[in-house]
């Protein structure tokens, strides 16, 4: 006795039981697919083949509520798909359609000689065909619509069989064949999404959790601006490849929070993210791809469809090529998805702008939200820095008068020394003391005291170059750094020093004012001879013991004057 081969028909089967098992192997052949397009071909291609139709089209509804053709079938290739790529049919028009036409149980039928129909092929929403065989029946402008339906009943796609081989309506059993083709392919294609978003979803959640554990231990330590570039760098990384996107670019807001600038990129040549990070974006013109009308969950989703760019926003922004197989619904080169970064009092931090999906599609509501997780880790660690600088700022500045204090400058100081020596040329210390202060305190008492010494820092301050550097070393003690002077030059800077502050009347409560004095000792090093190996912090103490000492010096013989170092 011979096997029977699974496309055997066994004795005593029936034509029903034949045609209800090609029916089962095409279900579970088409819950194989995995990718969309390929799934509506064959879709298509099955319904030309075993239901006798010239022509088949099927159109998905897209986001903003129209049918788009997304693949067109047909046997003997007189029509291609790009004749259809202006095609649109609007929901609403579709309702239309559903109440006039007729019906052959859940498949719609709009006679072509009909008004509708005619006022459709004039609108544009249908295209007569030439149909293979001139009946009386079947007119070039006629259509059958078979919907295809989400779980919920919504239809969310139209199959639309034309030009069927004998000229002729469906009958009632090729009508519920073509209607079960439908409804199989309608289960494949959820099946087909259910699963892509499935897939996305656990991938991001696997890299959320590794990325949790890894914040967490770094985000404790999160202190230097390059620890956040790193960990910028990462989270960017993991948001493409398991979110599953060619190109992400993060930007930062600056401090004064109306300019945006790339602090990190993923999947852009070298030349692009050069040129993204030297170019600051004004917030104003990024705003056209954050408008309300765009948002879906916390993001902005830009669709070029329904949106233009503004030109001068395009030249800031790094856009991949177009693809010229771009298919009307898919992602297209030009749109965007951008994922604000927001702080704990709403300011707008950054903006993580995504690019390119792998599969294609437009990230639906739940992956967006799986994203958003990354651009608040991303929020948390710049929080995290900016407060860290803050409280820096605070520990190395006088609460006084707002100039640097002691530990600030001794940090300056070895930094000044270092670019001194890469330009092989000298530095000076001005060591200032004012003469006799205590006095001050004692006859006026310390409130005035302190309007004196914020009189006097605007008095240094208005003496002194940018490139100078002034900072409080302690009470009455102010150390001038100035890099690139030789000791003459110094003397110079002193001398008008000493001599600006003797000469100029300081402010007292009740129309009172006083005069003061200062003792200031001056120290150089030339870093162009010294060869300035090992400890730069051994260097900085003595060039700031040296003008202390001179100071002192100052301060013996009889005070207001200036006293070079030996
Ligand atoms: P000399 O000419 O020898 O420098 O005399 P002097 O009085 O300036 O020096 P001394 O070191 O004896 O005293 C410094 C005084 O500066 C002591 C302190 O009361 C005063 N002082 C230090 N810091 C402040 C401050 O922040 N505010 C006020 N009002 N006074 C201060
Ligand atoms: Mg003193
Ligand atoms: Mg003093």
């Amino acid at each position: 006795m011979k096997p029977a081969t699974e496309d055997q028909s066994r004795p005593g089967e029936s034509r029903a039981l034949l045609q209800l098992r090609s029916l089962l192997d095409l279900a579970q052949l088409l819950q194989r697919f995995t990718e969309e397009q390929e799934l509506l071909s064959f879709i298509a291609a099955t319904v030309c083949d075993q239901i006798g139709f010239g022509l088949c089209t099927i159109a998905m509804l897209d986001p903003d509520g129209i049918f788009r053709p997304r693949v067109l079938h047909d046997r003997a290739a007189t029509h291609s798909s790009t004749e259809l790529d202006e095609y649109e049919l609007p929901q609403e028009r579709f309702a239309q359609i559903q109440g006039q036409s007729e019906r052959l149980g859940n498949i719609l039928w709009l006679d072509g000689r009909t008004e509708l129909a005619q006022k459709f092929v004039e609108l544009g929403f249908i295209v007569p065909t030439s149909p293979s065989v001139s009946s009386s029946e079947w007119h070039p402008s006629s259509v059958l619509f078979s919907p295809l339906h989400a779980p919920n009943g919504e239809v969310i796609g139209l199959l639309c069989p034309d030009d069927p081989l004998d000229g002729k309506l469906p009958s009632a059993d090729r009508a519920i064949l073509l209607e079960t083709f439908a409804l199989l392919g309608s289960a494949a294609l959820e099946l087909l999404r259910a699963r892509a978003n499935a897939t996305a979803q656990l991938r991001i959640l696997e890299a959320q959790r590794q990325q949790i554990a890894q914040l967490f231990a770094a985000s404790t330590s999160l202190k230097r601006e390059s620890q956040l570039d790193d960990m910028l760098a990462t989270i960017v990384q993991t948001m493409a490849v398991a979110g599953g996107f060619k190109r992400v670019a993060l930007y930062l807001s600056d401090d004064a929070r109306d300019t945006l600038l790339v602090r990190a990129t993923y999947g852009l040549s070298a030349e692009e993210d050069r040129r993204l990070r030297e170019t600051p974006v004004p917030l104003t013109t990024f705003a056209p791809l954050m408008q309300p009308a765009m948002r879906l969950s916390r993001s902005y989703l830009y669709d070029h469809r329904k949106f233009q760019i503004p030109d001068e926003l395009a030249a800031t922004m790094s856009v991949p090529d177009e693809d010229g197989d771009w298919v009307d619904g898919q992602w297209h080169a030009l749109d965007s998805l951008n994922i604000p970064l927001i702080g704990r009092e709403e300011e707008l931090l950054g903006v993580i702008s995504i690019d390119e999906p792998t599969s294609g599609t437009f990230p639906d509501l739940s992956h967006i939200e799986a994203l958003e997780f990354f651009a608040d880790q991303c929020a948390e660690a710049v929080l995290q820095v900016q407060q860290y600088r803050r409280l820096t700022l605070i520990a190395e500045t006088d609460a006084l008068t707002g100039l640097p204090n002691r530990r600030a400058l001794t940090a300056t100081l070895r930094s000044t020394m270092r670019e001194c020596r890469d330009r092989r040329s000298s530095i000076s210390a001005l060591f200032v003391d004012l003469d006799h202060f205590k006095d001050i305190n004692d006859s006026h008492g310390h409130l005035q005291g302190d309007q004196v010494l914020i009189q006097i820092v605007n008095m240094l301050r208005s003496e002194l170059r940018r490139s100078d550097y002034l900072a409080r070393f302690g009470g009455e003690e102010f150390v001038v750094l100035l890099p690139d002077t030789d000791e003459l030059g110094a003397q110079e800077v002193a001398e008008n020093l000493r001599k600006v502050i003797s000469t100029t009347p300081i402010a007292l409560n009740h129309d009172l004012t006083l005069s003061i004095t200062a003792s200031i000792g001056v120290a150089t090093m030339n870093l162009g001879t010294t060869s300035l190996r090992g400890s730069t912090q051994r260097f900085a103490e003595n060039l700031l013991r040296m003008s202390d000492e001179a100071m002192y010096r100052a301060k013996h013989s009889g005070r207001n004057t200036v006293v070079l170092a030996q």
